[in-house]
Formats: structure tokens, sequence, C-alpha cells
């Protein structure tokens, strides 16, 4: 009798094998997707999200919990119009004081202050005065009228700018009486951080906190990116999802647009990014979004390359070294730096078209 060849008696083995390795993928692939431990909460005026990837409900409850607390110490301590160490600061200042401030404030106040000089000053924390002339600083919705050119021109003619501001240890002051504090473009990002850092002392790699669509990501989802949505410019909320990118590492993404804040007066419509030069509405753009490497100073670039506008965003970009940089303009056309281009995916085709722009050497 002839012996069966080898092969088919390997087949015999490897063919259920083979099969049942197959079966397998099949139906892991069709097992429902695990999702992110995600939980919402009110903070810094807006709601937050914090997401978790892999792990379990107890230290998953803890870590909301944690970053609960972290940003509504934020909202306590540097809230701009309630009682706060940034309100009693500005009092100190206007009266010629300097006041003794928390660890955690002067930290901050340094951080904001080097992003502004960073920004030459178009990201200004320390135009208060000229945001609470326009009724920005409210809880009610803004509504106008806009000031007068005269109570305009006097705050300018005062020039307060964060140059001014002088830190020394905890103790805080300013030359210049009129600067008053408002760290509403700052806050939500230098907040992320502080919450993304007690994540990571929590061994939790892989997160997303976002407060209002700006947002840092660590780690992945899994086997797949995190990814973010960026909205379409519209004055309510039925802009929708312009685009998308997919996080990798640790970043923040964070956009400011004229459509968050803003009230129509005589037919004309103001917003709440001032242009410190003008005490103005900045008028040339209508949102800009970055990537950067950390919530506080990707804040205070998306206001700063905001209020540049697109004749100047790219210097003021390169000058508070960010790459990855998109502005959309009063028209709605789209420019991006190649590095951000590369980065985003359009969920719907953009109806004034995209430029993309090289960013020459500093
Ligand atoms: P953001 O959405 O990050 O651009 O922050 C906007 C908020 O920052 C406003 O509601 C004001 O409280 C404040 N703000 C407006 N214009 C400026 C500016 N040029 N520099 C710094 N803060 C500003
Ligand atoms: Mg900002």
């Amino acid at each position: 009798m002839r012996r069966r060849p080898r092969s088919t008696v390997r087949g015999k083995i490897m063919l259920p094998l083979f099969a049942g390795l197959l079966l397998c993928l099949l139906l892991v692939a069709c097992a429902p997707q695990k999702e992110a431990y995600k939980r919402q909460f009110f903070s810094l005026g807006t709601l937050v999200e914090v997401s978790l990837w892999d792990v379990d409900e107890k230290r998953a409850a803890e870590a909301v919990r944690q970053v609960e607390e972290i940003m509504n110490d934020a909202h306590r301590r540097w809230h701009a119009w309630e009682p706060s160490e940034i309100t009693r600061l500005n009092e100190a200042i206007a009266e010629g004081r300097s006041l003794a401030v928390s660890p955690a404030t002067a930290t901050a106040l340094t951080r904001a202050r080097e992003l502004a000089a960073a920004g030459g000053q178009l990201f200004n924390p320390a135009i208060g005065r000229m945001i609470a002339l326009w009724g920005f600083q409210s809880d009610d919705p803004p509504h106008g009228p806009p000031p007068a050119q005269e109570a305009i021109d006097a705050l300018l003619a005062q020039a307060p700018d964060m140059e001014a501001l002088w830190i020394d240890g905890l103790r805080v002051g300013s030359s210049n009486p009129a600067v008053q504090l408002d760290l509403g473009a700052f806050a939500k990002g230098y907040a992320v951080d502080l919450a993304i850092a007690a994540l990571r002392e929590l061994g939790i790699e892989n997160a997303i906190v976002n407060a209002g669509g700006d947002l840092r990501a660590i780690g992945s989802h899994g086997k797949r990116p995190w990814r973010i949505g960026i909205r379409q410019p519209a004055d309510r909320s039925e802009g929708g999802i312009l685009a998308s990118v997919e996080t990798h590492g640790d970043e923040a993404v964070f956009t400011s647009g004229n459509y968050e804040r803003f009230f129509y007066f005589d037919g004309q419509r103001y917003h709440h990014i001032l242009d410190p030069r003008s005490g103005f509405p900045a008028q040339q753009a209508v949102s800009v979004t970055v990537i950067g490497a950390e919530g506080a100073a990707t804040d205070a670039a998306v206001t700063a390359l905001f209020v540049a506008g697109p004749e100047r965003w790219l210097e003021v970009a390169r000058d508070m070294g960010i790459t990855q940089a998109m502005l959309i303009d009063a028209d709605m056309k789209i420019h991006m730096t190649p590095e951000m281009a590369r980065r985003v995916h359009f969920e719907i085709e953009p109806p004034a078209g995209v430029v993309i722009v090289e960013n020459g050497p500093a």
C-alpha cells in the first residue's frame, strides 16, 4: 500500500486549525467595539469631557474626580469677574499695590507672561478692562452696544500689557495700574495641562481632557489613535464638523472662533477676541486651530494667531514655536501650514477652498 503523502496528513491538522483561527478573527472583528470611559461635567464656563481608555472603573472614577477638582480649582482661582485670586490681584494693581498670590497662581502668571511675550502681546491677558468694556466679562450673553470710541481710546492710551506685570516669588504687581488680568484665552489650556499631569500621576496613559472642544490627548484609543473633530465656523451650533485629525503620543488641539461669544448691534457683528492694538474684535479671521505640544501654549497661540490674521499669522506662529496651524479667513478660505495639511482630514468640501502656505525659516 502506498503511503499517504505527508502533506495530506499535515493538511488534516492544519485545515481545521486555520479555519478555527479565521473564525476567531471574524469573531473579534464582529465583536462590539469597546468604548472609551467618558464622563462630563461643567467647569471653567464650559462642558468638560474626560475620556479614558483601558482603565478599570474604580480608577477611572477617581481620575475623573481629580480632573473635576483641578478644573474647579482653576475656575475659582482665575475667574476674571467672580471673586478670585485674579480679581483680588486686579484690585491691588488698580490701587498701585502688590499682592502675595498662591504658588499655583504665580506659576500660571509666569507662563502667561512668557507666552504673551512670545506672541508679541497679541495674546495679551492684561487687557481685562477692554474685555469688560465690551461686556464680555459676564455670565449673561453679550449684547452691546459697542463701547464709545473715546472709551476705547482712553484704555488704548494706557497700553496695559504683560511686560508691565512683575512677579517676584509669590508677590505680583504692576507698574501700570491699567493692567487688569483676564486669563480667558489661556486658563483652559493651562488647566487641561494640570489635568493631564494628574492622570499621568495615576498611571493613566490613554486619555483626552476636552474643555469645550479644546483638548489635550495622550496615548490612543486602543489600537487606533484618538480622533478629534474640528468645527465648521458658524454663528450657531449648526456648524457641524469641518475636519478631523488623529492625535499621536501627546498633543493639544485648540480652536478659537469668532462664533463662540458675540453679539449683533445695528447689523454689525462683534465677537470676543479683541485686537489689543485697536481695542476692537479682530476682523480678519473666523477661526484658528493649532496642534501643539502643551495646552497652555496652544491656547495662547490660537488667540495670538487669530488676532494676527492671515497677513501676520505665520510670523507669530514661528515666534511661538508653532508649526501645525490652520486659519479660516473672513472669506472662509482655509489657510494651512504644510505640517497641518498633512494632519487634517476634511469631512466636508471646504466651501471657499484651501491654500497651503509654507512658513519659511525664522
Ligand atoms: P480664546 O477662545 O482662547 O481665544 O479666548 C477668548 C477669551 O480670551 C475672551 O473671551 C477674553 O476673555 C480673552 N481675550 C480676548 N482677546 C484677547 C487677547 N487678545 N489676548 C488675551 N486674551 C483675550
Ligand atoms: Mg486661547
